[in-house]
């Protein structure tokens, strides 16, 4: 039987599973009942597939087998920056280095086997790597959306994988609502970040955290946030841990946003029902560029979740985000992206206001692996050159044991 969609906020379902968008406008999500569902049943699948009385498809093949399955380390080195007990969720190791892949083993997965259209995205990062890999592993067609002005390291690192890709002209920004009317007149399922298998997939994230914690539990969860999707999957995520049985208290939601572009903060802040889209001119340049959308599709369900939980949503500068990115590396050997580092940054700040208390365990997930996004930290970095004929006096005096 095929699930129905349902909107979070105003309770309505949908048969048609193609749909993303509520008629009250918020973005929908997959209505699987998890009564009696069972982390610790792991069944025989790996990965995502351990998990797939909560999902809406039960078999999976290729790369979709090879995502999540991210490990969760106490990382004790880091309190002292985060001002609490910090645990890393590090989904950088996931095949295409970030959590994307969660959702594009369920969406993608999801929609090769119900038609045989193509998929496709709308991105210049992580998410169009993602898509255009995991369809490259069922030997099937992706099409690619990019701004003309793509840096060519990115377009090498989506190229790799062969999607069709097409630079567009003109506003790129605007593209959302257009594509998704594309998906009705052409032979292609476009998986953008509200996508509800997406979300599916993203929600494997938290269950994965429980699982690893268990018997304790987390008390807050920090993750940066842009679109919207991975919040709201987490938030999903502990709505059918809840509905299970599994967990009474509800962790709190921390999202943490870049300065640069920080709508959900800027609504949270302001105590508003909904978030807004950024005016252009209050849309800054960052090294974050994975936080950067200042029209977020699942921005108001982010909002709502980080409200239902009784988290905060804060923002970050990119000095912070620097050293954020600098602390993970020295302190926990991860090498994060920039837009990962945030919520470092982001929960240091919420200690510092008292919002989290020194002995709280705090997940931080950082979302993507620093590998692909090099050129942000070469300041941070100390040589020495030395004589080879001295070498041995020399390292003798840089040792400090
Ligand atoms: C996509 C992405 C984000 C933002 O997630 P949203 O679902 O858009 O809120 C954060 N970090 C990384 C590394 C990403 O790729
Ligand atoms: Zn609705």
């Amino acid at each position: 039987m095929t699930p129905s969609t349902v909107c979070y906020r105003c309770d309505r379902t949908y048969r048609d599973t193609d749909r993303v968008r509520c008629d009250c406008g918020e973005p929908l999500w997959f209505d699987i009942d998890s009564h009696g569902f069972d982390l610790n049943d792991r069944g025989d699948g790996r990965g995502l597939s351990h998990y797939a009385g909560a999902l809406p498809l039960s078999e999976l093949e290729g790369l979709a087998t090879a995502a999540g399955n991210t490990p969760l380390i106490r990382s004790q080195p880091l309190d002292e920056v985060a001002g609490c007990r910090v645990f890393v969720k590090d989904e950088g190791g996931n095949p295409t280095g970030s959590y994307k892949d969660r959702g594009s083993a369920i969406a993608v997965s999801r929609a090769l086997d119900r038609s045989d259209n193509a998929v496709g995205t709308v991105s210049y990062g992580n998410m169009a790597m993602s898509t255009a890999a995991h369809a490259a592993s069922r030997g099937r067609e992706c099409v690619v959306l990019v701004p003309d002005d793509i840096p060519p390291g990115r377009l090498e690192l989506i190229g790799q994988y062969d999607p069709t890709i097409l630079r567009v002209e003109g506003d790129y920004g605007g593209l959302y609502d257009e594509v998704l009317e594309l998906s009705r007149e052409l032979p292609v399922s476009f998986l953008l970040s509200d996508a509800p298998g997406r979300i599916s997939g993203y929600k494997t994230a938290l269950f994965e955290i429980y699982e690893a914690m268990t018997p304790a539990t987390p008390d807050a969860i920090a993750l940066p946030a842009s679109s919207g999707g991975f919040a709201s999957g987490i938030w999903r995520g502990i709505l059918d841990l809840q509905t299970a049985g599994v967990i009474d208290d509800p962790p709190r939601l921390y999202l943490v946003q870049t300065a640069a572009s920080d709508p959900i903060t800027r609504a949270f802040e302001a105590d508003r029902d909904a978030v807004s889209a950024l005016p252009p001119e209050d849309v800054g340049e960052t090294i974050a560029h994975s936080i950067g959308n200042p029209d977020p599709p699942s921005g108001t369900r982010a909002l709502t979740a980080v409200r239902e939980t009784g988290g905060a949503v804060c923002s970050v500068t990119d000095d912070e985000i620097r050293t954020a990115k600098r602390q993970f590396a020295r302190r926990s050997g991860f090498c994060v992206e920039p837009a990962s580092a945030a919520p470092l940054a982001g929960v240091a700040q919420l200690t510092e206001r008292g919002a989290i208390d020194r002995d709280e365990s705090v997940v931080l997930v950082p979302t993507g692996t620093g590998f692909k996004e090099m050129g942000t930290g070469t300041e941070a970095v100390r040589t020495e050159t030395v004589a080879r004929s001295g070498l041995s006096s020399q390292l003798e005096s840089r040792l400090s044991t």
